[in-house]
C-alpha cells in the first residue's frame, strides 16, 4: 500500500462551549482537542488503515503528548514529530458566532511548529513515502516550506504523487512569500482539492468551467472541489461528476475538509473510481461535521460503511 505523508502544524484546539460569546470575559471552554489541519488529515488517513506519517513538531508538554499519542494510537507514523525543548505546542482558541462562522485566536507563530524542518527523521519519512499531501495552512514558516518543497522534489523524482488543499486562511495570504509558495505548490500538484472559490486565487478565469479547464491544461491530473453542505465535484480530462453531501446535523465544521481530503486521497491512491471515492469522502466529511472537536469525528472504513448503509447507499 502507498504511504502518504504530510508536513505541517500540530496544535491543540480549545473551543467556546456556546456560540456567540467572545473571549473578552470568562466563559465555559471545552478541550484541549488534538488539532492542526495536517494532523487531522493524517489522523483520518491512518484510521482508514493506509500507511502514513507526518513531519511536525510539538512542545515538551501535555499538549504535545495529547497529539502524539492520539496520532500513534490511530496508526500514523510519528517518528518525524520533533519535540521542541523550549517552545510550547501551538494552540488555537475558537468561538462560533451565532451565524455559524468561526473566529480563531492562534498561538502558532512562536510555538514548537517553528522548528519543523528537514531533520534526519523527516528525511527518512520522506524517502519512504509515495505521496505527499500539501496543506496551504502549513506554508507559513520558511522551514516548513523548504521541507515541503524538498519532499515534493524527492517524491516526484521517484514517480510519486502530490495532492494540494489550499486551505487558505485569509489572514495568511499577505504573509511574505505566501502567494509564491501557493503557486509553487500548485505547479507540482497532481490532485488539487480547493474549497469552492479558492480555485480563483490560482487562475485567471472568472467562472468555474474556465478555471477547471485552465487547471487541467496546466498539467493537474484531477481537481476535486469541496462544496460544504452541497457535497463535492470531481474533474479530469475525461469529464466530471458531482456527488451530493449527506444530510446530517452540522455540530462543528472544523476538520471536515481535512477529513474529506484524507478519504479522497486514500481512495484515489487505492485506485477507486472517482464517483465511489467522492461518496466515501462525502460520508467522511459528513461524519466529521456531526461531532464536536476538530479530529473527534474521524472515521474508520467500517464506520464509513455503516454510515453509508444507514443512508441507503451500497457500501
Ligand atoms: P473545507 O472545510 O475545506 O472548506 P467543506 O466545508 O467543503 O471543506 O467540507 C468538506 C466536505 O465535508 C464537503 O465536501 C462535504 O462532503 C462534507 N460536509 C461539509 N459540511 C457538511 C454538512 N453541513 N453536511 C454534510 N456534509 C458536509
Amino acid at each position: 500500500m502507498k504511504k502518504i505523508i504530510t508536513i505541517g502544524e500540530i496544535v491543540v484546539e480549545i473551543m467556546a462551549v456556546e456560540p456567540g460569546h467572545g473571549f473578552t470575559s470568562a466563559i465555559p471552554l471545552i478541550g484541549p482537542f488534538a488539532s492542526g489541519a495536517p494532523a487531522i488529515f493524517i489522523d483520518q488517513v491512518a484510521k482508514l488503515g493506509q500507511p502514513c506519517g507526518i513531519v511536525s513538531a510539538v512542545g515538551n508538554d501535555d499538549f504535545g503528548v495529547l497529539n502524539v499519542e492520539r496520532l500513534r494510537r490511530d496508526g500514523a507514523d510519528v517518528s518525524a514529530i520533533g519535540i521542541h525543548p523550549t517552545a510550547a505546542t501551538g494552540s488555537a482558541f475558537v468561538r462560533y458566532r451565532p451565524d455559524g462562522n468561526r473566529d480563531f485566536i492562534y498561538n502558532i507563530r512562536h510555538s514548537a511548529c517553528s522548528a519543523i524542518g528537514l531533520t534526519p527523521e523527516a528525511e527518512a519519512l520522506i524517502d519512504g513515502a509515495d505521496h505527499l499531501h500539501i496543506m496551504g495552512s502549513a506554508l507559513f514558516f520558511d522551514g516548513i516550506v523548504s521541507a515541503i518543497f524538498a519532499a515534493t522534489r524527492r517524491i516526484k523524482a521517484k514517480g510519486g504523487t502530490v495532492s494540494f488543499d489550499p486551505n487558505i486562511r485569509k489572514e495568511m495570504l499577505d504573509l511574505p512569500g505566501m502567494r509564491e509558495a501557493l503557486a509553487h505548490a500548485l505547479e507540482n500538484t497532481d490532485l488539487f482539492m480547493p474549497s469552492g472559490p479558492e480555485m480563483f486565487l490560482f487562475t485567471k478565469a472568472i467562472d468555474e468551467p474556465a478555471a477547471i479547464a485552465e487547471l487541467l491544461e496546466r498539467g493537474i491530473k484531477a481537481v476535486v472541489i469541496k462544496r460544504g453542505a452541497d457535497g463535492a465535484s470531481y474533474f479530469d480530462r475525461n469529464g466530471e461528476m458531482s456527488a451530493p453531501a449527506f444530510k446530517v446535523e452540522e455540530v462543528d465544521p472544523t476538520g471536515a475538509g481535512d477529513s474529506f481530503g484524507a478519504a479522497f486521497v486514500t481512495c484515489w491512491l487505492r485506485g477507486m473510481a472517482p464517483g465511489k471515492a467522492l461518496t466515501v469522502a462525502n460520508a467522511t466529511g459528513a461524519r466529521a461535521v456531526s461531532v464536536k472537536g476538530p479530529m473527534e469525528g474521524t472515521s474508520t472504513m467500517a464506520e464509513i460503511e455503516t454510515f453509508l448503509t444507514s443512508q441507503g447507499v451500497a457500501a
